[in-house]
């Protein structure tokens, strides 16, 4: 730290992104991306775009709010397109949530949030997960905080039904319940079917996962025209041009091909159903995961170690070292010959280990 960093931060823990290795090609397991490229639409739209980087992007993003309008049945007004859902989620954190109303999220989630949240000095509660890592929606009634839920939750990869979201949000009118859907493609239920009933309902999306995008940055929320309002008047304050000309186009280029983005979601779902019986088949404890990854711990190797040998062999899985998940690895699903190959490592490293 330098000795002009602000007392402001000095004490701010950043959060660490898995990580993005350059020594060896590994069978890359580790941070949720999609293993399918983007369609060829949408290295048209970059493309086409590349040689109007002279001009600044559109700052309202009008095309692609458009579109995103369309797809999810609500009015441009209710959308908000922000570089990443990381930047979504802080711009949705300074906004709603302060000292008169903290942060509340499980003490097992996303580990920006935290960070999110001691970065713009609001106080937060980490309420546990049940014994069986699944949210217990009871604890959120009527709670009177900001509520931020990932649902599907990570890395547990668990889902809340809608029934549940709604109840929660039911129950806090006075403030705003966020649900981060990063994952939601993968076998959850959207709530941006509720936005309209509910003004204080924020539903955050990204097009890092099932749509293929994690290196163009984009990320929306969704919901009322109000709560886009005062997000926006964060991002005026902030960065206007926040989502560049490429991500633009290339975010509508792969709205009009939602189907190929559909059929890799259930590609990916199906090799999820496969990965977990093999796993099970090994003795792995499996929690039933709605997302594009499984969160797996055996009793005969610690989530620690069973990460090292697999990145030893090629195979990179993520360790969170928290000491109540400490014995799992979160492990994204990818390719059928990505998910052999870790069977096959693991199964050579639980023989190499009797
Ligand atoms: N929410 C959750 C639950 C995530 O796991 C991630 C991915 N790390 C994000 C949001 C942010 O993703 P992105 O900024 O790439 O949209």
């Amino acid at each position: 730290m330098s000795r002009y960093f602000t007392d402001k931060f000095a004490s701010l823990t950043p959060y660490t992104p898995g990580e993005q290795p350059r020594d060896m090609q590994y069978v890359k397991l580790n941070t949720n991306e999609s293993p399918f490229p983007p369609s060829p639409a949408v290295a048209a739209a970059v493309a086409a775009e590349c040689g109007k980087l002279q001009l600044y992007s559109d700052p309202e993003s009008t095309a692609l709010r458009a579109k995103l309008a369309e797809v999810y049945g609500v009015k441009p007004t209710q959308v908000l397109v922000s570089n990443g859902s990381d930047e979504a989620l802080n711009f949705a954190f300074m906004a709603f949530a302060d000292t008169h109303s903290p942060l509340a999220f499980p003490d097992i989630t996303y580990g920006f949030y935290p960070v999110f949240a001691e970065l713009n000095h609001i106080p937060y509660t980490q309420i546990p997960l049940k014994e069986d890592f699944s949210i217990d929606p009871a604890d959120y009634m009527a709670i009177g905080k900001t509520v931020v839920i990932a649902n599907p939750n990570a890395p547990t990869g668990l889902c809340l039904p809608l029934a549940e979201i709604e109840k929660i949000v039911k129950s806090n009118p006075d403030n705003v319940v966020i649900v981060d859907e990063a994952y939601v493609d993968f076998g959850g239920e959207s709530a941006v079917k509720l936005v309209d009933s509910y003004e204080n309902l924020l539903v955050i999306q990204t097009f890092s996962k099932s749509r293929s995008m994690a290196g163009a940055r984009l990320g929306f929320a969704i919901g009322s025209e109000q709560l886009i309002a005062d997000l926006n008047t964060l991002r005026y304050s902030t960065n206007p041009y926040n989502v560049n000309r490429m991500t633009e186009f290339a975010g509508v280029a792969a709205l009009e091909e939602d189907d190929y983005y559909k059929q890799n979601a259930q590609t990916i779902m199906a090799n999820r159903r496969w990965t977990i019986e093999q796993l099970e088949r090994l003795g792995f404890t499996v929690l039933p995961s709605k997302a594009n990854f499984l969160f797996a711990k055996s009793d005969r190797i610690h989530g620690e170690k069973l990460y090292k040998e697999l990145k030893a062999r090629g195979v990179l899985v993520r360790h969170f070292t928290k000491e109540r998940i400490a014995p799992f690895v979160r492990i994204t699903i990818g390719t059928m010959a990505q998910m052999e190959k870790l069977i096959e490592t693991i199964k050579d490293i639980l023989e190499a280990s009797l």
